[in-house]
């Protein structure tokens, strides 16, 4: 079955130049990229993007090193791999939430670390299942963003809406 999925090069992966290392190596899954673009990422979308995190202890840490506050780098890349049984896949691919415990050959497990603070720096986020995968597709990109109509979609009329224009 088809399935779409979130990946996020977090901010360690692309201060160490691995952006190309983890795409190739996705791209083993042989699944097809139907969206990327890189994000600047604020407190508001980390924050919704980790909800569920909230609770654990290491929650600010969290917020600061997908923010990139922690790499001075302030921006992740953000893409969506479809087709069967992505989520899966992908998640194969990444490895364990534990860089120290990721198969070795695993993404994480090849360029992961916890840091002597103890954030896991494990270069990548990747969905969990296809509930995690909408909420954090829909959070992350618009649909025109994407080249493939997974969800539906409505034509709305936004009116008084706000936001950064060319100047
Ligand atoms: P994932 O789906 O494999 O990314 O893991 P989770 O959804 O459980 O956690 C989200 C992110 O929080 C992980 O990718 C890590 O960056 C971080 N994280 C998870 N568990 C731990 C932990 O026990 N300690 C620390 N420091 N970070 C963690
Ligand atoms: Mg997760």
């Amino acid at each position: 079955m088809n399935q779409q999925t979130l990946v996020l090069i977090k901010p360690d992966g692309l201060v160490k130049s691995l952006t190309g290392n983890i795409l190739a190596r996705l791209s083993e899954s042989k699944l097809e990229l139907v969206a990327a673009k890189m994000v600047r990422v604020t407190e508001k979308l980390a924050k919704e993007h980790y909800k569920h995190m909230k609770d654990k202890p290491f929650f600010n840490e969290l917020i600061k090193y997908i923010k990139g506050e922690l790499h001075d780098r302030r921006k992740v890349m953000a893409i969506v791999y479809w087709g069967p049984d992505a989520i899966k896949k992908v998640r194969q691919l990444a490895g364990e939430t534990n860089p120290e415990e990721a198969e070795v050959t695993s993404i994480r497990g090849s360029y992961g670390r916890i840091t002597t603070k103890g954030i896991y720096e494990n270069v990548l986020h990747a969905s969990t299942n296809p509930e995690e995968a909408e909420r954090e597709i829909k959070l992350w990109f618009e649909p025109d963003d994407i080249i493939v109509d997974f969800y539906p979609t409505e034509i709305k009329e936004i009116s008084k809406l706000k936001k950064r224009a060319w100047a």
